[in-house]
C-alpha cells in the first residue's frame, strides 16, 4: 500500500501531552507522512466509552502540525476525528502508547481500548497499545510500527481490535510476541480516604486488583515473561454459554 495515502489517526486517554502518544507519533510519522493526533486535552484514563452529550465539545489545534486537542473523552476524540476533523478519513486507528498496562478486566474501564473500539465501530481497523510501565516507550513504539506495517499489507478480520501490551523492558530483552486471551483480576477493593485542605473527607479509587487468572495462555502471563501480548477483542458481551439455560430459567417467570 502507498504510505502517502495511508492516513493514520492516533489517540489515547492519557491526553495529548502525554509522553506515550508523542513517542508513538514520532515513530509512525517517520514512516507514514499522513498521521494525525486527536486526543483529550487532559488525562482521561479509565474513561472507558464515555461520550459527551450534555455539553458542546471544543477542539483546539496545537502548534504542532496535525495535533488537535479535544476538551472531551477519548471516545469523543475518535468520533470527531473520524467523522469530521480528518480528511481524508483515516484508514486505521492507533490508541496509545498508554502509560501502564491494559490487561484482563482493565479493558472494560480502559479509555485506551475504548478509543480503539470506537475506531472499529466506525469501520476502521484499530489497535490499542499499552506499555506495562513508564520507561521503555521505544519498545512499545517499535511493535506498534511493526503491527501497523503488517495491517497495511495484510488486513485483520473485521469486528476485532487488537489489544497490545508491551513489557516495560528494552527491546533487546523482549522474547517475542504471543497471541493471548484476557486473564482476570480480583476486584479492586481499596478505597483510599483522605482529608481535603478544608477538612472534608475525599476518596480515591485504589489500585487494580491482583491478577487471578494468569494461566499460560493469558495476557498477564505473556508480559510477565517478557513477551508482547496481542489479544483480539470484540465487543459482543453476550454470554452465549448460558443462553439456553437462561431460556429455561425464563420459562419460570
Ligand atoms: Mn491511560
Amino acid at each position: 500500500m502507498d504510505n502517502d495515502k495511508f492516513t493514520i489517526l492516533i489517540s489515547n486517554d492519557d491526553g495529548i501531552y502525554a509522553k506515550g502518544i508523542n513517542v508513538l507519533y514520532e515513530t509512525i510519522a517517520k514512516r507514514y507522512p499522513s498521521v494525525y493526533v486527536v486526543a483529550p486535552d487532559r488525562n482521561q484514563s479509565a474513561a472507558s466509552h464515555c461520550l459527551t452529550i450534555e455539553y458542546p465539545i471544543r477542539v483546539q489545534p496545537l502548534p504542532q502540525t496535525n495535533f488537535i486537542a479535544v476538551r472531551g473523552t477519548p471516545t469523543d476524540s475518535v468520533y470527531l476525528a473520524v467523522n469530521e476533523l480528518i480528511n481524508p478519513m483515516p484508514k486505521v486507528v492507533l490508541s496509545g502508547i498508554n502509560e501502564g498496562p491494559n490487561l484482563g478486566d482493565d479493558v472494560i474501564y480502559s479509555g485506551t481500548v475504548a478509543a480503539a473500539t470506537t475506531g472499529r465501530w466506525l469501520g476502521l481497523p484499530a489497535v490499542a497499545i499499552s506499555l506495562c510501565g513508564r520507561n521503555n516507550y521505544d519498545t512499545a513504539a517499535f511493535f506498534a510500527l511493526k503491527i501497523l506495517t503488517n495491517l497495511s499489507t495484510c488486513p485483520m478480520p473485521s469486528n476485532q481490535i487488537l489489544n497490545v501490551n508491551v513489557p516495560d523492558i528494552p527491546l533487546s530483552e523482549i522474547k517475542g510476541i504471543k497471541i493471548t486471551r484476557l486473564g482476570t483480576r480480583a476486584a479492586s477493593d481499596s478505597v483510599i480516604k483522605a482529608l481535603d485542605p478544608r477538612g472534608k473527607t475525599v476518596y480515591w479509587v485504589g489500585p487494580q486488583g491482583k491478577a487471578v487468572d494468569c494461566a499460560e495462555d493469558t495476557d498477564f502471563f505473556a508480559v510477565r515473561n517478557g513477551y508482547v501480548s496481542v489479544t483480539p477483542l470484540h465487543i459482543d458481551l453476550t454470554s452465549y454459554r448460558v443462553l439456553d439455560e437462561l431460556s429455561s430459567w425464563a420459562n419460570h417467570l
